[in-house]
């Protein structure tokens, strides 16, 4: 009856925690390993980190072009015009001595066939810039009479301030690629069907060493530059299209593949700016999310089946008390019940008055004072652990001689000893300077012994009881011959209500009371009860208690 009853609480237990806790944990934990899936076959963290850079290098396109531009206004406004004849060479110097980051000026004009140009007056004395930029100049010249009519068309159809363009490439300086870029314009003043062009070109060292590497500069460290996985840092360079060494790179950048691409569209012509993170890959960054997440969530799982694992122990311990609370209540009753029975079946044979032996009514005396003892000393241990249980229980120290109080208790439990007919050793050591003790609980705690010697022995009969001093301790020992008890038991026995397993033990009556207040008694004293025990052979208990108070004091208050 009792085994079905736990079996459905703790089935009922089991399912409520399922319910309740394990089975939203463990469908979140669920989803999130699938989501985590999810993301890792969609590569939605790397696409992320492919966008946002996507959108840096836009910036990044962007800027330049607004850079250019501001740098193009001011040499529109002061440059010369077809019609101002002999002065042109001269203002086209003008034009460059106020601006070193161009390498030459030029104005074109179709209807004379006139070509100025006019190198960086700055860098006359650098013969081999001389030598490219004229090169580069007769490819201009080249390139103007077929080209210039459309240019100008086209440039006619734009807004007023922004009909500039740029124009660009690379070419062979000796043995050495170089990056020209030229951005023309219609002068200002000029009619509308006359085909002139104003033209100035980027000197490539200007280009290389300040223009692109500012515009990264600004690019990188700007605000609007979010990066998700901003712990790392992004660096940037800039390379022509069939060579991947980088032509301009930022001050970190520490080389690899780039991660992200984008050609210049007209601003830069044949320039491509390129993106990376310093030192890991989009890729690694990926791993890096997902094994972060699997770990969170490895560790999540190992606290939710910890956290289910203590509550289950909790509630397994509880049912197990109530369980044995149950059971202390029937075995109270028992015991109550046993003595009382017979108190009243001897009582009443004694009032009958036909007994004839003067033994008899010696014999039916002492059985009726012995159950009721044994009554008293049930009540008194129920009534000591309901004292500790409330917190109200207290002890009365006083200087003992402990073989008097140990003689004199046995005194009155020898006789019932020998009549159940136990052999009884007794070895109390009588120099054993006074302790300070509360006597009853240590009288009470020797019968508690005893009386579990007596009970728990079968046919091998024997009782020792031995009080002697181990350096600052005295040991008051109780030994028995009986059925002994399993290793896996022997701290158990000290818990409230636990008895035994042993069916045996079920047939004696017992509270299981006992020995928890003996620990309890122990220790309030300072001292500590412990036991030797092997099944079959018997069992030995110590109460341990220290010679000096000022222990006890200390151990009690922790
Ligand atoms: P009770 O004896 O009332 O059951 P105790 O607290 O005194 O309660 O003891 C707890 C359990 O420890 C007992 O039920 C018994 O199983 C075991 N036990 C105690 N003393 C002995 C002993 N001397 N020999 C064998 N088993 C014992």
């Amino acid at each position: 009856m009792s085994k079905k009853w736990r079996l459905t609480e703790r089935t009922k237990t089991l399912l409520t925690l399922e319910l309740a806790i394990v089975l939203p944990a463990a469908a979140l934990m669920g989803f999130s390993i699938w989501n985590l899936k999810h993301i890792q076959r969609d590569k939605s963290v790397e696409a992320a980190i492919q966008r946002d850079f996507q959108h840096v290098l836009k910036i990044a396109e962007r800027t330049s072009w607004h850079q250019a531009k501001d740098l193009i206004a001011p040499v529109r406004k002061e440059f010369p015009n077809p019609d101002d004849g002999p002065q042109i060479k001269a203002k086209l110097e003008r034009v460059l001595l106020a601006h070193p980051e161009y390498a030459y000026a030029a104005l074109y004009d179709k209807k004379n066939n006139l070509l100025v140009t006019r190198m960086q007056p700055g860098r006359d004395h650098d013969q081999a810039f001389c030598g490219f930029t004229q090169e580069d100049i007769n490819m201009l010249a080249s390139w103007l009479p077929s080209e210039a009519s459309s240019t100008v068309k086209h440039l006619r159809k734009m807004k007023e301030e922004e009909s500039w363009g740029l124009y660009g490439g690379w070419t062979l300086h000796g043995n050495q690629h170089a990056y020209w870029n030229v951005a023309y314009f219609i002068p200002e003043g000029v009619s509308p069907d006359r085909v002139a062009l104003g033209m100035v070109a980027f000197d490539e060292d200007y280009l290389r060493k300040t223009f692109f590497p500012t515009v990264v500069k600004d690019v990188l460290s700007s605000k609007s530059t979010v990066l998700r996985a901003d712990a790392n840092l992004p660096v940037m360079m800039i390379h022509a299209p069939r060579d991947s060494t980088p032509w301009v790179a930022s001050t970190d950048w520490d080389g690899g593949e780039p991660e992200e691409e984008r050609r210049f569209a007209d601003v830069f012509p044949d320039l491509i700016l390129a993106i990376k993170y310093q030192g890991t890959t989009i890729a690694d960054i990926g791993n890096r999310f997902l094994r972060y997440n699997y770990i969170v969530l490895g560790a999540l799982s190992v606290l939710m089946v910890g956290g289910i694992w203590l509550t289950y122990r909790n509630v397994s311990r509880e049912m197990n008390l109530a369980r044995l609370k149950a059971d202390f209540v029937a075995n109270v009753s028992h015991e109550l019940r046993t003595p009382l029975a017979l108190i009243r079946l001897y009582a009443e044979t004694l009032e009958l008055g036909r007994l004839t032996a003067k033994e008899k009514y010696q014999e039916y005396f002492r059985i009726i004072r012995e159950e009721s003892e044994r009554l008293t000393a049930l009540i008194n241990n129920i009534l000591d652990f309901s004292r500790i249980e409330a917190g109200r229980k207290e002890y009365e120290f006083k200087e003992t001689n402990m073989a008097d109080l140990v003689r004199s208790t046995l005194d009155s439990y020898r006789f019932q000893i020998e009549q159940n007919g136990f052999a009884f050793e007794e070895n109390i050591c009588s120099d054993i300077p006074p302790v300070s003790v509360d006597r009853e609980a240590i009288a009470r705690s020797l019968l508690n012994l005893v009386n579990n010697a007596l009970k728990y022995s079968k046919d091998q009969k024997y009782i020792g009881v031995s009080l002697y001093q181990a350096n600052s301790r005295v040991n008051l020992e109780v030994r028995d011959r009986g059925i002994g008890i399993p290793p896996n038991e022997q701290e158990k026995i000290f818990e409230k209500f636990y008895r035994c397993g042993d069916p045996l033990v079920h047939n004696i009556k017992g509270s299981g009371l006992g020995l928890s207040l003996v620990r309890h008694i122990a220790r309030a004293h300072g001292g500590e009860v412990l036991v030797e025990s092997t099944p079959e052979k018997g069992s030995k208990f110590t109460i341990a208690l220290p010679l000096d108070p000022s222990l006890r004091t200390a151990q009690a208050a922790a």
